[in-house]
């Protein structure tokens, strides 16, 4: 494997220290990778800072014409980057070529979309405009469920409008975003995207670093705490993009069998490692066990192995701490309800844990009312589909969540009332570049994704002439 290298001030640097990146299917080394000190965080936002004059005054059309050369070469190392990925992550690799054609689709919309520019008022003795101007330096900072997805919902906006940016992955998967970097330096001016990459350590500096405008954060609800405290003093912009515990009630009226594969994707796609996966199932009573079977016959079945064997649907969890995690939460399951299928690890290497289906569980218990975050599922039993509601509300959380019925009149009036960013109807956890993403309560603040997202990443101007 070629060596990984920092992206600062359009040069590829080794780090001032280096870090080893580990495997989640075998616990061995992937690879050593860059680590950057302080200085280096400084250099690359002094880098960001001094080439955003030059950046902001390039024309919308220049600007696209990068994104549209990065998408081309994000597409053109499909390969390279899903098999890093899958490395890196566990995820298996058709899950993370698809994650890199995703990549590549969010560079792709945002290289054709609109500043929206506006006029108010034209008449009565003033023409009113409302104009988006750049913000400065962009701190963005990502996860390590999908590090080159949720580093698409911000990089190419936050260009698209004129900013520069200093990205910084996961301490645990920052090597595809690194080779990222590195296959689109030459595509736009030195300093307009710098990468570096840390071990956990340096997120909350760039936070605080003064020559930052603003920080566009995707985490948990308890680190994205710290980035509003953080960028209070000196009143930065945030996007917050936070945990989730998505519940998804499932009406009677709906066929379990056709209904149960779909909701076992939303639960356990990317072993359940996803923001926006189901976490709770709220089942009425009517369809509940023929549910909880089919669930668990699907959970059975699934393979769950290395992401780079063929057949694999199951990777394992992406690190230790959160393979121990989840681990906890099948034993709150299992002390609360009673599994049904999984429920321990799979073999003695690497952090898989079989898909786990928890039945007979209530609101109340951890498993229900935390952010599982991995594959175990609560499924829960109501009769009064008001009532379920008001429980799936009854969350700090408020990411996303699902209605399931083959009554679309009654689904919509039950989604109107779900307190989340976003409410399906018959899925679940379908995003695209064009459909702003944000979270309720807890969840997050501001937006992702569409004309609204992009508007986050600039300043609204209004040039109001008298006539
Ligand atoms: P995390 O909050 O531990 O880390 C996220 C990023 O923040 C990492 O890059 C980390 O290095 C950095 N960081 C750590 N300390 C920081 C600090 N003090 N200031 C600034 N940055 C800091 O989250 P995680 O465990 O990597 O990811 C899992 C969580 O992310 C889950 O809760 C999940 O729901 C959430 N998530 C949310 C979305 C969404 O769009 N809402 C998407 C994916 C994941």
């Amino acid at each position: 494997m070629e060596p990984f290298k920092l992206l600062i001030g359009g040069a590829l640097a080794d780090g001032d220290a280096a870090m080893e990146v580990i495997n989640p299917a075998t616990e061995q080394p992937v690879a050593t990778c860059p680590r950057a000190s302080k200085s280096q965080l400084d250099q690359a936002v002094a880098a960001a800072r001094a080439a955003f004059p030059a950046w902001s005054k390039t024309s919308v059309e220049t600007r696209r014409e990068a994104l549209a050369a990065m998408a081309d070469q994000i597409e053109a190392n499909v390969g390279e980057l899903a098999r890093l990925l899958t490395l890196e992550q566990g995820k298996p690799l058709q899950d993370a070529t698809a994650e890199v054609y995703g990549a590549a689709a969010f560079f792709r919309y945002f290289s054709s979309a609109d500043l929206p520019e506006t006029r108010v008022q034209e008449g009565n003795g003033s023409r009113v405009e409302i104009r988006r101007r750049p913000l400065g330096v962009v701190g963005a900072i990502v996860p390590w469920n999908f590090p080159l997805i949720l580093m698409a919902f911000k990089v190419p906006a936050a260009l698209l409008a004129g900013n520069t940016l200093v990205l910084k992955p996961a301490a645990t998967t920052p090597l595809a975003t690194l080779r990222f970097g590195e296959l689109v330096k030459d595509l736009v001016p030195a300093g307009v995207l710098n990468v570096i990459a840390d071990a956990n350590d340096l997120g909350g500096e760039l936070t605080k670093h003064p020559d930052v405008a603003k920080i566009s954060f995707t985490g948990s609800t308890a680190t994205g705490r710290k980035v509003m405290a953080g960028a209070a003093d000196a009143l930065k912009r945030i996007t917050l993009e936070l945990g989730g515990n998505d519940a998804a009630i499932v009406l009677g009226d709906v066929d379990p069998k056709e209904t149960a594969p779909k909701i076992f994707n939303a639960a356990f796609y990317n072993a359940g490692q996803v923001c926006i996966a189901a976490k709770r199932i709220y089942v009425h009573d009517s369809i509940y066990d023929a549910m909880c079977a089919e669930l668990a016959s699907l959970a059975e079945a699934a393979v769950v192995g290395d992401g780079l064997e063929q057949g694999t649907q199951i990777g394992p969890l992406q690190n230790k701490a959160q393979f121990e995690k989840v681990l906890d939460y099948i034993e709150d399951g299992r002390k609360n309800g009673q599994i049904i299928a999984g429920g321990e690890r799979a073999g003695d290497r690497g952090y898989f844990i079989r898909p786990t289906i928890v039945r007979d569980i209530k609101d109340g218990s951890r498993l229900v009312d935390e952010e599982q975050f991995g594959p175990v599922l609560p499924v829960i039993r109501f009769n009064d589909a008001e009532a379920a509601l008001a429980r799936a509300n009854a969350s700090d959380y408020g990411l996303g969540g699902s209605i399931w019925s083959s009554d679309i009149e009654r689904a919509h009036g039950l989604a109107e009332q779900m307190e989340s960013g976003t409410v399906w109807i018959n899925k679940h956890a379908d995003l695209a570049p064009h459909i702003p993403f944000a979270g309720a309560k807890s969840s997050g603040i501001s937006a992702e994704l569409g004309e609204e997202g992009l508007a986050e990443f600039t300043q609204i101007q209004v040039i109001n002439i008298a006539q």
